[in-house]
């Protein structure tokens, strides 16, 4: 089985390095030439374009930023459904715009071949220890396919439903993850302002019905828990701008269809405010600054 990778940064870089590690061969392609250079140390094939990469392989896997950028590599002149075999099955791991992963498989389709949005939760982490958790969207048949070579960088595979149900369950799980750390935060915050000391606080509602994600797993108080970015000067992990994108996604797809998310738009504008003070390279749950009471 040949596969194709096309986008080798933070995700794709070790998620392609798995099926290395798996036996698979993998020809790989990005625009930055350091990422490459890492993929090709560690068996990878490299290759000049994304065209040249995905002339002669089974099976293509994209990891690109966001939706324009998976536009331009699916359907340019030079991209990969003028280039690759329609016998190909296409997976895109990217986060993207529900609308946009359905128009790029139509298209796809259109051109007979197999696509599936196959996007990703788990982080840079899970991406290396091969622990993420997939959600796709695309018919079953083409899922089952994919599967196998899921499982080589996943956990957890789900089927969620046809093209472009993989982005909607990102969005809304993304959605409400932004939400859980902006109410953790201003919990929290509540509570140090009355004498509380957090982790004391945290240890409660962990047992108690506020208990979420955020303040079990990932409490975003400095020093309540170890190994996390907020005892690291919130260092790491999930980017305050990649948690804007998200939520611009979940804003976007809410008005595309007259659909009401009050909580997640106040979301976006609050992470909107927190990266346009300068904190967008910081990790997400650094919004518990923007929480703080003076
Ligand atoms: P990244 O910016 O590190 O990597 C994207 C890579 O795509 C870059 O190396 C870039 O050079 C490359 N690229 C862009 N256009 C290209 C093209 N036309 N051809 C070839 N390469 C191209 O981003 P990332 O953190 O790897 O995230 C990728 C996707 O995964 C995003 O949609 C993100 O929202 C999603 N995601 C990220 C995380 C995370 O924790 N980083 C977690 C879950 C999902």
């Amino acid at each position: 089985m040949k596969v194709a990778f096309i986008g080798l940064g933070n995700m794709g870089l070790p998620m392609a390095l798995n099926l290395l590690k798996a036996g698979y061969s993998v020809t790989g392609f990005d625009l930055v030439q350091s990422q490459v250079d890492v993929f090709s140390a560690a068996g990878g094939r490299a290759e000049e374009s994304a065209a040249s990469a995905v002339g002669d392989v089974d099976i293509v896997i994209s990891m690109l930023p966001a939706s324009r950028h998976v536009e331009g590599l699916y359907l340019g002149s030079d991209g990969i459904l003028a280039n690759a075999s329609p016998t190909a099955l296409l997976v895109d791991c990217s986060t993207i715009s529900p609308k946009v992963a359905k128009d790029v498989s139509h298209a796809a389709n259109a051109r007979g071949f197999a696509m599936i949005d196959a996007p990703v939760s788990g982080g840079t982490a899970g991406a290396q220890a091969a622990t993420l958790t997939f959600m796709v969207g695309g018919n079953v048949k083409d899922f089952e396919r994919a599967r196998p070579l899921l499982e080589k960088m996943g956990r957890n595979i789900f089927h969620a439903g046809g093209n472009g149900s993989g982005q909607t369950v990102k969005v809304c799980n993304n959605m409400l993850l932004g939400i859980q750390m902006l109410g953790t935060s201003e919990a929290l915050r509540l509570g140090i302002a009355n004498g509380m000391d957090p982790k004391v606080l945290s240890d409660i509602m962990t047992k108690s019905s506020g208990q979420n994600w955020a303040l079990e797993l990932y409490n975003p108080c400095p020093n309540v828990m170890e190994n996390v970015p907020s005892s690291k000067n919130y260092a790491g992990g999930f980017g305050v701008d990649l948690m804007l994108k998200d939520l611009g996604l979940a804003v976007e797809n809410a008005r595309d269809l007259s659909a009401s998310t009050p909580l997640g738009d106040l979301a976006h504008h609050l992470y909107e405010l927190h990266s346009n003070a300068g904190n967008g390279t910081l990790d997400f749950s650094s919004v518990f600054n923007l929480t703080k009471v003076n």
